[in-house]
């Protein structure tokens, strides 16, 4: 055994037990481990296992690794607008790790059986949305956009009971941490004020300690919580990113993207794009995740009143002050990466309607968004023929406007590199990839994580998975809950 916590360093369990319910992963039937990530392991000090075994052992919730008092967190959460009492229903925590450099993460079990809060839910999860979750967070790791990581996906040798019946397996998610916005809308809805108070000081110490400077140190955690979620969602969007369900429980605080489920990348320019076969009404839509993100800090904000100020009313419009502040960051955070994938390397005054112009076209038209920054360096790439003339109108502007700043094409060049992957998990790619592994063909799956591991700078240009394939209109994600 090279994993086992240490008692003394576990600190969620030192908060007021109203928080979160002691209990033990359900065994499984015949563990095997289907992916290991070496690099993460590495990174957090968690040494090479000898016995296969025992890995699956572990990371299937069957053998407790010492030290570990596993439990499940207590959250509400708003879905879809509305509010419900959830928690973790198919999530163990089984405890706190630090690594080498200091870093302290959560060790979770995702789909490790019932718990206090999984009302009618199996506890479980299937293999296709485990590996999909553990793909896409690996993806956006190496796109150096904040996530929660995947170490291991281990198949239980059980089948799960969905539309049909699927294997199983159980993911070991890391994260900085759980806390969600839903759980300060626990703390402050169903706890007491001492408790919602002993979380927010957690979250601060844990997440924000610069906060503690403050005078006013609520007000100020308010604002980095806001900056951040401002800052992650600014690089969503600049990706091409659809997490499809940004329900306030699936928000961290940390600012970490969470809960990998009908997430996708877009692969034409659509604001509207929806993927999730449940977002009937589009809320969760592309366009629309800066707004709902907005929304969603609103809650968090609202959480906090009790603590901004002792008089409501001043509460409320202090927080309102601070939540009208995520617009303006977003937007500062998301037009500066835009430059950069543009190469506008020196701001001027009228990028913006250029940017807007060029986002324009693209809805107009059938080209691939990853790919059009690439195009405007390579005309080899092809442009649809029937898109040349809007292509070439802006594309002039575009050469214009290089034209005003002191910098060469190579400097330009490099930055948009260096910005703009050339590999993305594309939905097609990723069908395909899971289709086979869950035919027990795990190879390209491996040749698929290789590659979305080096999003820049593959080791081969011509890579399959840099291609766009021709985009299916019905294309949809499903939860897989
Ligand atoms: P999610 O859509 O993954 O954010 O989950 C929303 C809520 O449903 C959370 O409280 C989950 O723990 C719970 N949940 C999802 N799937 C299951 C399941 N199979 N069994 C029990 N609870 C679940
Ligand atoms: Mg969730």
């Amino acid at each position: 055994m090279t994993l086992s916590f240490d008692p003394m360093a576990q600190t969620y369990t030192r908060l007021p037990s109203e928080l979160y319910r002691f209990h033990d992963p359900s065994p499984v039937s015949s563990p095997t481990c289907i992916v290991w990530n070496d690099d993460l392991a590495h990174e957090l000090g968690i040494q090479p296992w000898n016995s296969p075994t025992d890995l699956a052992n572990v990371f299937s919730g069957n053998r407790m690794i010492g030290g570990a008092r596993p439990l499940a967190q207590a959250y509400l959460g708003h879905q879809f607008g509305h509010l419900a009492m959830l928690g973790d229903g198919r999530a163990i925590l089984l405890g706190e790790w630090l690594s080498p450099a200091g870093q302290r993460v959560d060790i979770q079990l995702k789909g490790a059986g019932r718990t206090p809060f999984s009302r009618r839910g199996d506890g479980r999860a299937a293999m296709g949305p485990m590996l999909r979750e553990y793909l896409v967070s690996e993806a956006m790791n190496a796109l150096g956009i904040p996530t929660t990581r995947s170490l291991a996906v281990v198949a239980t040798g059980d089948l799960v009971v969905r539309e049909s019946m699927l294997p199983g397996a159980v993911l070991t998610r890391v994260a900085s941490s759980h806390i969600r916005v839903g759980t300060f809308e626990y703390a402050a809805m169903v706890t007491t004020a001492s408790v919602l108070r002993q979380l927010t000081e957690y979250s601060i110490d844990r997440h924000y300690p610069d906060c503690r400077q403050s005078e006013t140190m609520i007000v100020s955690f308010l604002n980095h919580v806001i900056d951040r979620q401002a800052y992650l969602v600014a690089q969503w969007m600049l990706v091409g990113f659809v997490h499809g369900v940004m329900n306030t429980d699936n928000m961290a605080i940390s600012g970490e993207t969470i809960d990998y489920g009908p997430c996708a990348f877009i692969d034409t320019y659509h604001p509207q794009t929806v993927f999730s076969s449940i977002d009937t009404y589009g809320r969760y839509s592309f366009g629309n995740q800066p707004a709902i993100a907005a929304w969603n800090v609103s809650r968090f904000a609202e959480s906090l009143l009790s603590l901004i100020h002792p008089e409501p009313a001043e509460a409320m419009t202090i927080a309102e002050g601070c939540c009208r502040e995520f617009m303006r960051q977003f937007h500062t955070y998301w037009i500066d990466g835009m430059r950069r994938k543009l190469g506008l390397l020196q701001a001027q005054s009228d990028d913006e309607p250029l940017i807007d112009e060029f986002l324009s076209m693209l809805s107009q038209t059938a080209i691939d968004y990853t790919g059009s920054f690439h195009a405007l360096l390579r005309p080899s790439v092809t442009i649809p023929e029937r898109d040349r003339d809007a292509w070439n109108h802006w594309k002039r502007q575009w050469d214009s406007r290089l034209q005003t700043q002191p910098y060469s094409r190579d400097e330009v060049a490099s930055v948009m590199g260096s910005v703009n992957p050339i590999i993305i998990p594309r939905n097609a790619h990723v069908e395909a990839v899971l289709g086979a592994a869950l035919e027990g063909n795990m190879r390209p799956f491996s040749n698929f994580m290789a590659s979305v591991r080096h999003p820049f700078s593959p080791s081969n240009w011509d890579s399959n998975f840099a291609i766009p394939l021709p985009v299916d209109p019905s294309y949809h994600t499903v939860c897989g809950t």
